[in-house]
């Protein structure tokens, strides 16, 4: 018999909760089953039915050079030979920290571990530990994976709004955690030890700093010496071959890495001043570790895409980029929906809003959800997935298009964009 998504969805939910091992995965906010993936290549997957989609996933952005590149795949199976894990110091783990650092001004030492959830985790309690302080402020909309006291959401830009977004969450977790509207600078206390931003936000679709935001941040981190940290877990390797505190000359007191520096492998990292890392085990007393942290066949995955990924096809991806967004908008505009898609170099999202104008780009998590309760996005979403083209299934993600999203991808995408849109307004009546 032959294989369907609908069986391997029915058997994963019998012993993965939910089916999945990441929410968004499940099509919980769009409906429907999800494909199962039996192999990608390039800017493509291929389902177990055997269905290809042209694929704006690229696991959320770990995915840079496209799926299966043949050098990261030659390079996984060199190193796989010798052994994958140690215990030891490695020189893989050596090679990749010199690959990044000498590529961020200001980043003199990383120390690697397997997730960018461990990466902001790990950040904020270098940063506690640092300044000896326990406040952090951090804004509504950024997403730092999902360590508790980063887990917190909220309905609005309330400044000292203290809820947990997730049950599990003590209260005590997360006391000490203020929320902050995006792209305003907050006035600090005296007991913040950092505050921790995504410097182009793209976990509430792409919503790009406005000018100041940043510098502003630094300046008020600076007046009452709290350290400011980046989590460039999707923009580091993904704008350009460097982080966006390269590109817009804002040097924070930590990052965060991962997504790209994997080169699709499990990893995540978090670095600075050498000063800085210097509090960590085992010279300093801030403790962190983990038995799979500095993989060597993560560091050779993720020094052969930094190796591969230069500043001429960052350009050219950025030109691409800019003609998807360019071609989205145009798409649903022509056919009567409210939309717009921002874009910030390389990153682009679709926001299709209620009624038929040209949408201004959301600022923040608000103006965000004003446009996507529409609730118009799961409707594209599965046009454009019965037309093979695999947005995420999730109005808040935004577009990953790999070195391998070639201009006829591209075309592909638009035209598709212009069917699916033409379909759904035949629905709406
Ligand atoms: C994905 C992401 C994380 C969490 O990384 P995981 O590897 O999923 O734990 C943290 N911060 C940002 C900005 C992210 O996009």
């Amino acid at each position: 018999m032959a294989e369907t998504n609908e069986a391997w969805f029915e058997r994963a939910s019998r012993v993965l909760p939910g089916g999945v091992d990441s929410p968004v995965r499940s099509f919980a906010s769009v409906g429907g089953t999800p494909y199962t993936v039996a192999s990608g290549a390039g800017a493509t997957v291929t389902d177990v039915e055997g269905t290809v989609y042209l694929d704006y996933v690229q696991s959320y952005g770990a995915s840079l050079l496209g799926h299966a590149d043949p050098m990261v795949v030659r390079t996984i199976e060199s190193v796989a030979k010798t052994g994958t894990t140690f215990g030891a110091p490695t020189r893989d783990e050596t090679l990749l920290a010199e690959a990044i650092t000498e590529r961020v001004t200001g980043l003199e030492q990383v120390r690697f571990v397997s997730s960018g959830t461990e990466a902001a985790m790990s950040a904020v309690r270098l940063a506690r530990g640092a300044t000896g302080r326990s406040t952090i402020v951090k804004f509504d909309g950024c997403y730092h994976g999902h360590a508790d006291s980063l887990l917190t959401a909220s309905g609005s830009g309330v400044l000292t709004l203290r809820l947990p977004g997730s049950a599990g969450v003590p209260e005590g977790a997360v006391r000490d955690t203020i929320v902050a509207p995006y792209n305003v600078v907050p006035s600090l206390g005296e007991d913040v030890a950092c505050v921790i931003v995504e410097p182009v936000a793209a976990n509430m679709g792409l919503v790009a700093p406005a000018k100041g935001f940043l510098e502003g941040l630094r300046r008020e981190c600076d007046r009452i010496g709290a350290l400011l940290v980046f989590d460039e877990v999707i923009t580091g390797f993904r704008l350009a071959p460097t982080t966006a505190s390269e590109l817009v000359g804002v040097v924070p007191d930590l990052w965060c890495l991962g997504k790209v520096i994997g080169g699709g492998m499990p990893v995540g990292a978090f670095g600075g001043t050498r000063a800085v890392m210097g509090e960590l085990a085992p010279r300093g007393a801030v403790y962190q570790a983990g038995t799979l942290s500095g993989n060597p066949v993560a560091m050779a995955a993720g020094r052969c895409v930094l190796e591969q990924a230069t500043a001429d096809r960052y350009e050219a991806l950025a030109d691409r980029v800019a003609r998807l967004a360019d071609g989205l908008e145009a798409a649903l505009l022509d056919v009567g929906f409210a939309a717009c898609a921002p874009r910030h170099g390389t990153l682009a999202s679709l926001f299709v809003g209620s009624g038929s104008q040209r949408l201004a780009a959301p600022r923040d998590l608000e103006q965000a959800r004003a446009i996507n309760g529409s609730g118009r996005y799961a409707g594209l979403f599965h046009e454009l997935l019965a037309r093979g083209v695999a947005f995420a299934p999730g109005a808040y993600e935004v577009l990953f298009c790999s070195f391998a999203h070639d201009d006829a991808a591209i075309s592909r995408t638009i035209d598709a964009a212009h069917e699916a849109a033409t379909a759904l307004r035949a629905h709406d009546g």
